[in-house]
């Protein structure tokens, strides 16, 4: 998580106008497609999947002052729009790119021969309606003066910034919490096109609440440890079969499972579980080595009453018995 906030201050003319052209009305990427390197169009392209996004540009300053200040930016950094005593809105910076042709294109050269060309795109803009004074007074600044330069706040400031004026962007929560995962499933419901992407995006959310943030899980069926990459949430009933309120139901839903086998192996149900958590290995399994692998894990597991429900429905349904 970066914990840093910059000020750029918007309260000219000037400066409210290219507001208004690139960051209220964001900018097409396919507009300055040809102007960027490809590599950086690219990254645009996968960082903003609508295909527009938000811009900024800051000029190097009199004696390059704001081109240091730039370079100092951290991508995922909170941008503050300060202009009139007011921080009126914030964006997180989401990448940053140095270009005086995207810059002039997006407001004309400049007559001073200083382009705009220290570069950022900027996700989630929210709007503020917050005294530039009272966030100075929180951070120490002397009262009576406007943000007047582009600046970078340090580390301690920024963070007193973030947490006192709930400006942290909404991705920083980690770990994901209920309504993140909410949300990720509610997303996936609403449309079924783009279905492989949103499942994914369910599944990361459900594996991400399963792990608790931490890198490393335990699989539920052979209880070895993993890296989050080698884990999965799988349904312990299966997916396809459960109804809405039952998808939600994350808490219970879904279990960490290794890709070592004990996933595949109970997904196609050639494992399942009794009422008390007893394993049960089907009949139907004669391959040598993956009876081998299922004689190692372990013949019983924990299940709460509320994931016994699911695990009777893969027994009944998707073991093979
Ligand atoms: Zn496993």
């Amino acid at each position: 998580m970066v914990d840093q906030v910059a000020f750029l201050p918007c309260g000219s003319a000037e400066s409210l106008e290219h507001y208004e052209q690139t960051v209220q009305q964001p900018v097409l990427l396919s507009e300055i497609k040809g102007l960027l390197p490809a590599a950086m169009f690219d990254h645009l392209g996968a960082l903003f999947p609508g295909g527009q996004a938000a811009m900024w540009g800051v000029r190097s300053g009199a004696r390059g002052e704001n081109e240091t200040r730039w370079g100092n930016l951290r991508e995922g950094s909170i941008a503050l729009f300060a202009g009139g005593w007011k921080v009126f809105a914030s964006g997180v910076v989401a990448a940053k790119f140095r270009s005086k042709k995207v810059a002039d294109h997006l407001w004309g050269a400049n007559d001073d021969g200083q382009p705009w060309q220290f570069m950022f795109a900027l996700a989630e803009i929210r709007e503020h309606d917050l005294p530039t004074e009272t966030l100075k007074a929180a951070i120490g600044d002397k009262p009576g003066q406007p943000v007047l330069g582009f600046r970078v706040l340090d580390e301690s400031r920024s963070r007193v910034c973030l947490d006192e004026f709930g400006l942290r962007s909404e991705r920083d929560v980690w770990p994901p919490g209920p309504a993140d995962i909410d949300a990720a499933i509610r997303a996936l419901d609403k449309l079924e096109a783009d279905y492989l992407a949103r499942r994914r995006l369910e599944q990361d959310a459900l594996r991400s609440f399963l792990l608790g943030g931490r890198g490393v899980g335990r699989c539920k069926i052979c209880e070895r440890e993993y890296g989050a990459g080698f884990l999965v949430a799988a349904h312990i009933k299966m997916r396809a079969k459960c109804t809405n309120t039952e998808k939600r139901d994350f808490r219970n839903i879904a279990m960490l499972a290794c890709k070592f086998g004990c996933d595949e192996l109970y997904e196609r149900g050639y494992i399942g579980y009794s009422p008390t958590g007893d394993l049960l290995v089907s009949r139907t399994l004669r391959d040598a080595n993956a009876s081998a692998y299922v004689a190692g894990i372990p013949r019983r597991i924990v299940l709460s009453a509320e994931q016994a429900r699911y695990f009777d429905w893969h027994r009944a349904n998707t073991f093979k018995g």
